[in-house]
C-alpha cells in the first residue's frame, strides 16, 4: 500500500526528465517503523516499487531472519525518482522531494522509529556531517513534523553486498530498530 500524498506525474525537479516512473514506499501504513533509503535504482525506476532489487532483497532477507515480513513494515526513499546513472540525489533534489512527499509520509504513517538505510537518508535526518562508521549502532531522537522519532542510522544493503564485513553491523541495526518498534523481543 502507498501512504500519504504522492503526485505521481511529479516534475518539481529534474530527476522526472529521465526516471521512468515516480517510486512511492510502500507497505503498511500502520507500521511501527518506516526503513527510508537513498533514491530508486534501476529495477525499481522499472518495477515502480521501492528496493526490488538485489539491496532490496537483501533487506526483506534479513526482516525474515527476525520474523518479518516486508508487508508488515513501510519502506520508502527520500526521493522518490531514479537519478540518472544512479548518481547521488543532490541536496535540492533531497530537500525538494523530502519537503514534498517524505514529510507527508511520516505523518501519515506516525512511526515510532525510523531506520534510515545509507549516508543521504541519515544526512537527511541527522545534518551534522557524521560518518557512517561513527553512528551506525547507536540510537538517536529525531523530531519530524513536531513529533519524536527514535532513529537508528544503517548501513545501505547495498553496501553490504559489496563489503561483506558491514553484513553484522546492517543485521544488528535491523534487529535493534524491529525492537525499539517493538516488533520483536
Ligand atoms: N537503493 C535505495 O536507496 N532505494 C531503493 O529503492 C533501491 C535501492
Amino acid at each position: 500500500m502507498i501512504c500519504g500524498n504522492i503526485d505521481l506525474t511529479c516534475t518539481a525537479c529534474r530527476l522526472s526528465e529521465e526516471r521512468t516512473q515516480v517510486v512511492p514506499g510502500n507497505g503498511s501504513c500502520k507500521s511501527r517503523i518506516m526503513f527510508i533509503g537513498e533514491a530508486p535504482g534501476r529495477e525499481e525506476d522499472l518495477q515502480g516499487e521501492p528496493f526490488v532489487g538485489r539491496a532490496g532483497d537483501l533487506l526483506n532477507k534479513t526482516l525474515e531472519r527476525f520474523g518479518v515480513k516486508r508487508e508488515r513494515v513501510y519502506v520508502g526513499n527520500i526521493v522518490k525518482c531514479r537519478p540518472p546513472n544512479n548518481r547521488k540525489p543532490r541536496s535540492d533534489e533531497t530537500d525538494t522531494c523530502a519537503t514534498m512527499y517524505l514529510l507527508n509520509e511520516i505523518e501519515t504513517i506516525d512511526p515510532k522509529v525510523i531506520c534510515a538505510l545509507g549516508q543521504t537518508a541519515v544526512n537527511y535526518f541527522l545534518p551534522i556531517g557524521k560518518r557512517m562508521a561513527d553512528v551506525v549502532g547507536r540510537e538517536f531522537l529525531v523530531v519530524v513534523n513536531g513529533r519524536k522519532i527514535r532513529f537508528f542510522p544503517s548501513y545501505h544493503p547495498a553496501a553490504c553486498l559489496y563489503q561483506r564485513k558491514n553484513l553484522s553491523a546492517f543485521q544488528k541495526g535491523i534487529r535493534s530498530s524491529l525492537r525499539a518498534a517493538g516488533m520483536i523481543r
